[in-house]
């Protein structure tokens, strides 16, 4: 399998493509050409997170921007950290932003005049590694950073569920009688077990337990222990990191053996700063996962990688949907219908 399917050409004279990541505290924007390629990325813009008008401005003026460097510009696709309903656009609720009810799609064609899509940023991110990372038919996209999140490639389709809210792995139920409540509010979430504020609070109960050493002993007494320092302690080969860094994994595990479970993929990709951690999270990930997925014996497991995607993999698949949209593609172009 080609793991770098190439995009269906557009012609000599292809446009570009403009794509917006607008997280809870900042936008991140930029411009690809017709091959995925980025031709101009904005430095991330602070917007408010708690004013819906604000962000909005934000994000057109980063659009009439990189608009007014790029006329050629066919389509903008915008991904956001919330419940996006799909091809509507309406972003129904955002974890971190002001956004409610909001219907993103239409208020950006109307301020930009420009073909516009909008979905959740764990099903662009999820789309920018299925055409330009690895890549499978039947795959799987788990982002493990400050929450757990990520997408579905089924059939070579963006997997979206209904009405654009499925996927959302951070919450699958693993745990129902466990104490870890999650941000949803529904105890037993993989999100409060597998993310880095897990691995943060799994450090610091093991810092808890000990007088001294463990991976956050060099900053004790200045500030909390973060995933971050986990993961690098875990890099550098501190074993009580590395058995937090496995705690991690072992939920993820049983998440993905879920995953492989129902959808029988071929492939699993882990993103997300959690996942930079690389071998040591990704060894007890495969031994859990091949622990309780079912009939191991009987099925070609999935590959299990790193991505190869960068944090603009948010936006950059957002412009890979309006190029879609654009190019007409057969399968993706009933969905988007850009009009
Ligand atoms: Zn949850």
């Amino acid at each position: 399998m080609d793991p770098f399917p190439s995009l269906p050409s557009l012609g000599p004279s292809a446009p570009r493509f403009l794509g917006l990541d607008v997280g809870g505290t900042k936008i991140a924007a930029g411009v690809v050409d017709a091959d995925g390629h980025i031709v101009e990325q904005m430095p991330s813009v602070p917007c408010p997170a708690a004013d819906q008008e604000a962000m909005l401005k934000a994000a057109v003026l980063l659009i009439q921007a990189l608009r007014s460097r790029h006329p050629d510009v066919a389509g903008v696709g915008v991904g956001v950290a919330g419940l996006v309903d799909w091809p509507e656009g309406r972003i129904r609720t955002a974890p971190n932003s002001a956004f409610r009810d909001a219907p993103l799609r239409r208020l950006l064609r109307d301020a930009t005049g420009l073909p516009t899509v909008v979905d959740n940023d764990a099903n662009t991110a999820c789309w920018a590694e299925y055409r330009l990372g690895h890549s499978a038919s039947y795959m799987a996209f788990v982002t493990v950073g400050t929450g757990v999140g990520g997408g579905l490639v089924l059939d070579d389709r963006l997997f979206r569920g209904s009405s654009g809210v499925g996927t959302e792995i951070g919450h699958m139920i693993v745990d129902p009688h466990g104490t870890e409540r999650c941000g949803c509010g529904t105890v037993g979430c993989l999100e409060p077990l597998a993310s880095g504020p897990a691995l943060a609070r799994y450090a610091a109960l093991a810092e808890a337990g000990r007088p001294t050493g463990g991976p956050g002993a060099r900053t004790a007494g200045r500030r909390r222990v973060t995933g971050e320092d986990v993961t690098a302690a875990a890099q550098a080969g501190d074993p009580a990191a590395r058995a937090q860094l496995a705690r991690v994994g072992h939920w993820l595990g049983i998440g993905i053996a879920t995953l492989v479970n129902l959808f029988d993929v071929e492939l699993i990709v882990l993103g997300g700063g959690v996942a930079g951690a690389g071998e040591p999270l990704l060894t007890p990930v495969r031994e859990s996962f091949e622990e309780y997925v079912t009939a191991r014996a009987h099925r070609t497991l999935p590959d299990l990688r790193l991505t190869r995607c960068g944090p603009e993999a948010g936006w950059v698949g957002a412009a890979l949907l309006a190029r879609d949209g654009f190019s007409a593609q057969p399968r993706e172009v009933v969905r988007t219908s850009v009009t």
